[in-house]
């Protein structure tokens, strides 16, 4: 299975080129989509999700044209986007089995099963009676995606879900995203550097609208080894570095500045080789198109 997005651009009235060309081909794994505020990342998974029209381009799931065919996109597409409505005072069970009905199982037997199965999927079975409102972050999360996951979808988006989770939500989140990413696509567009590390299989960095890069995460960050370097500094100084080296990124600790300077060999002998992680990709990059 695999999702293809050519060329898509999209410019708002007001003049905001929200989308350049982006093109994309997405295999059945977790997919990252990373970028800052602004990047373009809703515009292009509310463009997928059929759910706003895009200037030009194209998009398609297994030879199913997913711009031009909508009622077919509905069957295959879970969406969850970054705030969705809740009945605060229905029990979580039933509020499943009524989006079930709606999404036609009409059997209550084969109904009740599918809602059963999937409360036990995402972990929220033995909370099954409890009212959508009496829910913590993470569980709305997952409930989120259960109701996602019923019409047995090929292709699941999920948009900056892990904003005001706890660590401990989050992770069980994003395990269970993986999951289901072992099956079908999902699409987790996010600004957290740190949620696409783990667990995606591949990735995209999008900033103003353009993809600036892609490939798998850690791949990504085996190319650089050998280019990050550290040094402590004084803050005042840090002026000085910045003219003569390419720091990507700063740190305080305890009252000391930290940089860390992309260089493909050792700048000076008084900088020390650092482990790569996926934040110096994502900076480096977003410094490209500053
Ligand atoms: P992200 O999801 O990465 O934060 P968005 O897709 O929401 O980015 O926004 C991309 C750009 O398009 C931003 O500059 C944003 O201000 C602008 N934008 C988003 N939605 C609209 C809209 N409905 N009308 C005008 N501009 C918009």
């Amino acid at each position: 299975m695999e999702l293809n997005i050519q060329n898509l651009s999209k410019t708002y009235p007001n003049g905001i080129r929200a989308l350049r060309n982006v093109t994309l081909n997405i295999p059945t794994g977790m997919f990252g989509l990373l970028g800052p505020n602004g990047a373009g990342k809703s515009t292009l998974m509310r463009i997928v999700s059929t759910l706003q029209e895009s200037d030009s381009g194209s998009v398609s799931l297994d030879g199913i044209n997913l711009l031009k065919q909508k009622d077919e996109v509905r069957k295959v597409l879970g969406y969850l986007p970054q705030e969705f409505g809740f009945y605060p005072k229905v029990r979580a069970q039933t509020l499943l089995e009524h989006f079930a009905a709606l999404k036609g199982v009409v059997n209550s037997n084969e109904r009740q099963e599918l809602v059963d199965a999937l409360l036990q999927r995402v972990n929220l079975w033995e909370a099954r009676n409890q009212k959508l409102g009496e829910f913590s972050g993470g569980m709305k999360q997952r409930f989120g995606i259960a109701q996602a996951l019923l019409g047995n979808p090929k292709l699941i988006i999920v948009d900056e879900p892990t904003a005001g989770l706890d660590p401990a939500e989050r992770n069980r989140f994003l395990n269970l995203l993986s999951e289901i990413g072992e099956n079908i696509v999902v699409i987790l567009s996010t600004h957290i550097v740190d949620d696409v590390s783990g667990l995606c299989t591949n990735m995209a960095i999008i900033n103003k609208g353009e993809i600036l890069l892609t490939g798998d995460p850690s791949a990504v960050v085996e190319q650089m080894r050998g280019c990050i370097w550290e040094k402590r500094i004084e803050k005042s100084e840090l002026p000085k570095y910045e003219e003569q080296f390419r720091v990507i990124s700063t740190r305080l600790v305890a009252g000391k500045t930290i940089i860390r300077v992309f260089s493909e060999s050792r700048p000076d002998s008084t900088f020390y080789s650092a482990d790569v992680k996926l934040e110096d990709i994502y900076f480096k990059n977003l410094q490209t198109v500053a």
